[in-house]
């Protein structure tokens, strides 16, 4: 199947250009923008037409010092530290204000800058952003501690014993974020640490950096004192890795693979850092033969499809009930071969191209092994654009459970769809797997469909949606899929510390 790759561009908001022209950009660090100790720059590229966007300072590890050590001073800044709780929740909707007032510019950034088609951008990814701030704004005015009645034996006689506990941000927090929903991920970690009253460093990754810098200029604009977030573009290996082991840094926020959220969980550990990992997934999603299909087929193909399958809840994993199969297989093939792939910037493209060419190759890889082992490619199944970058959703059939392309994260738009018969033999393929972050169930059975979400193993279980996620919800993964949890009040303990006052009056 042959899509069209539209490759013209719109006119860019004038934000944009000025912003790239501006570059090469420099590190936010205590307030001020300043290039890299070393002089150092790292090129970003659109990865739909390889064309130069600007480049970036590449921090190192003097960088990483300063930007910790500013964030350190920010802690115990008055500016911030005696901010009153309303005053902090004003800048978060300020903030959220000012990524709306620049939405159009913010998406367009995103688009050139990921891939990322601009209705996903603009109408997916740039809101959920926003409000990321403004459930968060409402949170540093409620954020209580407890009164305890205690029954302590070593009570003098005649005397109380009053208790409480006092909650207080965790510290310095180093955010270091994925590639593949860059200003999402980002504000995701921003506005709870915010709200508790922390200090950040934010890494974005080096495949995107843009929109972490353009937020990083909002930040200043919105008013947030000096040092409190600090922007660090670089690579993982160096700017990423000096960041996680810096002992001024109380808390580690990462979201990103597994791979590599195991070696901070070791290095972590040995220090005791606070830690929380958001990972990768492989999820599942369960179609019973009394589903509503037309809705099942839409969802199921949108979790999977939407950005290009880069996504760590996609729905890779789809098993249809042998009466439902076939209908389900047609129906997701024809909703991927309809979809139109196109720049970025297009606004008639529902998918632009993946990140990168690299990333575009290891999806191929994928689906070369499995041809060679014998599944059959519904539809899709190929690069396609001047740099190979594109990649047509892809429905496949005929996949073993033991193989790769089943056990792994692909991080592609591609769905591998097998039939079953029996509701206990599909529970058990779908928990066979080391990952554990999201499931769906598609059924009309209201019984049947909480029954199945008891026995996921899995961080979130969708009944009859997908990929429905928002700040209020709490999202983390089970198993291998990461430590601890985003969004909610859980999100907010991240960035909190409980102390308990005792006292004998
Ligand atoms: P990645 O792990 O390669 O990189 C993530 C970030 O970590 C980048 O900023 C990178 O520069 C940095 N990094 C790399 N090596 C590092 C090191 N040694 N020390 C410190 N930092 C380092 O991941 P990616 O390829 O950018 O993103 C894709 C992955 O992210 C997928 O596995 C996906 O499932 C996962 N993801 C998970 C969630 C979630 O909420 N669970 C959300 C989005 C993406």
């Amino acid at each position: 199947m042959n899509h069209s790759i539209r490759p013209q561009r719109p006119d860019l908001d004038p934000g944009v250009s000025a912003f790239l022209d501006e570059g090469p950009h420099g590190l936010l660090i205590g307030g001020r923008w300043r290039p890299a100790a070393s002089g150092e720059t790292f090129e970003t590229r659109d990865p739909a037409t390889g064309a130069l966007l600007t480049s970036a300072a590449r921090a190192g590890t003097a960088d990483v010092d300063a930007a910790v050590d500013a964030a350190g001073r920010a802690l115990r800044d008055p500016a911030w530290a005696d901010m009153t709780p309303a005053a902090r929740g004003a800048l978060l909707w300020r903030i959220a204000d000012l990524i709306e007032a620049h939405a159009d510019e913010l998406a367009q950034l995103e688009s050139l800058d990921q891939g990322k088609a601009w209705r996903t951008s603009r109408f997916g990814e740039i809101p959920a952003a926003i409000n990321q701030f403004r459930y968060y704004s409402g949170w540093p005015t409620k954020i209580l501690g407890q009164t305890i009645p205690t029954s302590l034996s070593r009570t003098p006689p005649g005397k109380k014993v009053f208790a409480y506990t006092v909650r207080e941000p965790v510290g310095v927090v180093a955010a270091i974020v994925p590639w593949n929903s860059p200003l999402l991920m980002a504000s995701m970690k921003l506005a709870p640490a915010l709200a508790a009253g922390c200090t950040v460093v934010l890494k974005p990754a080096e495949d995107t950096p843009l929109t972490a810098l353009r937020l990083g200029q909002l930040l200043v604009e919105a008013g947030l004192p000096d040092g409190v977030v600090n922007v660090v573009t670089g690579y993982g290996a160096e700017a990423g890795r000096a960041l996680a082991a810096h002992p001024g840094v109380a808390k580690i926020t990462f979201t990103g693979s597994t791979v590599v959220g195991k070696q901070l969980a070791a290095s972590a550990g040995a220090d005791l850092r606070r830690l929380t990992l958001e990972l990768g997934g492989k999820s599942p999603s369960i179609v019973m033969p009394d589903a509503d299909l037309d809705a099942a087929v839409e969802g199921i193909s949108r979790g999977i499809f939407d950005n290009g399958g880069q996504v760590c809840v996609a729905s890779a994993r789809v098993y249809a009930h042998r009466d439902v199969y076939d209908r389900l297989v047609a129906g997701m093939a024809s909703f991927g071969s309809a979809l139109r792939l196109g720049h970025g910037l297009d606004t008639e493209a529902d998918l632009g191209p993946l990140v990168s060419a690299r990333q575009a190759e290891r999806v191929d890889d994928f689906i070369r092994e499995g041809a060679a082992d014998g599944i059959q490619v519904v539809t899709g199944g190929h690069r396609e654009g001047p740099l190979g970058t594109f990649f047509e959703p892809t429905v496949l059939t005929g996949v073993r459970e033991d193989m790769r392309i089943m056990r792994e994260e692909i991080f592609g738009p591609v769905a591998a769809v097998v039939p079953f018969d029996d509701l206990d033999e599909v529970l058990g393929w779908a928990n066979d797997t080391r990952y554990g972050l999201a499931a769906s169930v598609w059924t009309e059975g209201l019984s049947s469909a909480h029954r199945i979400a008891s026995r996921l193993q899995s961080g979130t279980v969708w009944i009859n949606c997908h990929s429905f996620l928002g700040p209020e919800l709490p999202k983390g993964g089970h198993k291998e899929s990461g430590w601890g949890y985003e969004n909610g009040s859980q999100g907010l303990e991240n960035y909190l510390e409980t102390k308990t006052v005792v006292a004998v009056l």
